[in-house]
């Protein structure tokens, strides 16, 4: 790699909600700048504004937060290099179509588009191009005089570039090495439209990577038919020599069957494809979001970098550290990746392992709150440490943890039936006892003195505990019993003991 300074952006179009696909470009684009000490910009591509969506770009802007992924510079961040909105640069544009027009490198057509629809009608597979531009309405079939009075009558017109045939234009992918195409199949792409004054996304692209001294390129394989395109570009800026490297990353593909990832596979298999809930403007549909799914930002971007890429082994779990520093373009695979998503609830069930009991807690305590319980952060904390192994997400633990907050008003029939016999009553009353005389009640200490008193008794541990269990939890679920006793607290495991001895008796 040359000595530049690694400069990467992420450039989306606010035409919607972030694409999940667009999170793991910006996460790639995230992990190669921190690798490299480089810089990651966020510049907003708003060129068309018929594809405008308002709210799309403050949507970008808090997925990214959200997820943590932090940028350098651009738009809401700052930096040396902006406007880094390209609604805000129509100036500089226009000053680099001028030179394009100026080196011979463009030119200013005319043709409106019912005779570019008649063209289309005359000639099978019509295209813009050196076979057909000759008999066109433009700068290059027109006189000066001609050009410059339509100009000034207020004609619209569009800046094509002008592509030689018959080149051959190679660009080089680090992921997909040379790929090389003959410039004959491209057509006269249009660079710049007189009716808004702005240039197409193609010449924004470049004009801004250069600018803004981008170093690298990634992004979605989609992109990869415009990039012999784009090269042609630079050159015929002369900027070669600042030309970034590309790397085009694999599609995202669907769970089954082939084919590009959609919103509604999402839909269909019930699985976000969106990161934040997104409530579509024009027609009002609320699509779902993986934060409100309940998925953790750490999981939701680990899953998301091994689509597509691997540390070279089968490593998994990997923090963000780890994916900064084995992150490697060239370990990124070409073919599509399946988006698998129940292996991204794997994912979070082991982050909800992984990280540390107050952040699940944070996230349990308004849920608790939700549900009218008014308990003890600590507590909740004890709870969450406790049950947090047997769920996939937060909001899954209010299911296996409720009757720590709620004590049972009923008890399951068929639990009941299997096992409280009918000595359990009795027994359950002078374990109350045992418990009631308890001075110490650690879970050490409790344990020690019920299981003495059973052995004493001579009765069978197993019929204790499960009909014990019974009178606290309500069914014969849950974790180990004297971590439920002490969580609970003596009070209020004798007050349950009692109420399930009256009610079964
Ligand atoms: N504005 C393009 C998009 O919406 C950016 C493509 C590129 O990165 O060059 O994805």
């Amino acid at each position: 790699m040359s000595e530049r300074k690694v400069r990467v952006r992420f450039a989306p179009s606010p035409t919607g909600a972030l694409h999940i696909g667009g999170v793991r470009t910006a996460l790639y684009n995230y992990l190669f700048a921190k690798q490299h000490g480089g810089d990651l910009v966020f510049r907003i591509e708003d060129t068309d504004s018929h594809r405008f969506v308002p709210g799309a770009e403050e949507y970008i802007i808090e997925s990214f937060k959200w997820l943590g992924i932090h940028f350098d510079e651009g738009v809401s961040f700052g930096g040396n290099y902006g406007p880094y909105r390209q609604s805000e640069r129509r100036d500089i544009y226009k000053k680099y179509v001028k030179q394009l027009l100026d080196k011979g490198k463009a030119y200013i057509a005319f043709d409106t588009p019912d005779e570019l629809d008649t063209k289309r009608k005359e000639i099978a597979n019509f295209q813009y191009d050196a076979s057909t531009r000759m008999s066109m309405r433009n700068s290059l079939t027109l006189s000066k005089e001609e050009v410059d009075t339509m100009i000034a009558e207020g004609k619209q017109y569009v800046v094509r570039f002008l592509i030689e045939p018959n080149q051959e234009i190679c660009v080089n992918d680090l992921i997909r090495g040379e790929v090389k195409i003959n410039s004959s199949i491209l057509d006269d792409k249009v660079l710049y439209k007189s009716a808004d004054e702005l240039p197409t996304y193609h010449l924004a692209n470049i004009v801004d990577d250069h600018l803004m001294e981008i170093s690298h390129v990634i992004r979605g394989e989609e992109w990869l038919p415009s990039a012999p395109l784009h090269v042609l570009l630079y050159k015929a800026f002369g900027w070669e020599s600042s030309m970034p490297e590309f790397a085009h990353l694999p599609l995202l593909l669907k769970p089954e069957g082939n084919g590009k990832l959609s919103k509604r596979d999402g839909d269909r298999l019930g699985f976000p494809v969106f990161p934040l809930e997104w409530h579509d403007p024009k027609t009002g549909e609320i699509s779902k979001g993986y934060r409100e799914e309940g998925y953790l930002p750490e999981a939701l971007l680990n899953f998301l970098a091994l689509l597509g890429w691997n540390p070279g082994d089968d490593r998994e779990i990997l923090s963000m550290d780890e994916l900064v520093h084995l992150f490697n373009l060239s370990h990124c695979n070409r073919s599509g990746a399946k988006y698998d998503y129940h292996k991204c609830i794997w994912f979070n069930h082991q982050y909800i392992q992984k990280v540390s009991d107050e952040e699940i807690t944070d996230l349990f305590m308004p849920l608790l709150k939700e549900k009218g319980i008014n308990v003890p952060y600590n507590k909740a904390k004890d709870i969450v440490g406790m049950m947090k192994e047997r769920v996939n997400f937060v909001k899954d633990l209010w299911d296996v943890c409720a009757f720590f907050f709620v004590a049972p008003e009923s008890y399951d029939e068929k639990t009941v039936r299997k096992r409280w016999k009918e000595y359990s009553a009795e027994q359950m009353k002078e374990l109350s006892e045992v418990i009631a005389s308890l001075d110490d009640f650690s879970i050490e200490n409790q344990e020690k003195t019920v299981m003495d008193w059973i052995a004493a008794k001579g009765y069978n541990t197993g019929d204790v505990m499960n009909a014990f269990r019974l009178t606290l939890v309500g069914e014969g679920k849950g974790p180990h019993m004297f971590n439920i006793t002490s969580i609970l607290g003596k009070e209020e495991t004798l007050m349950r003991m009692k109420r399930a001895i009256d009610v079964l008796k």
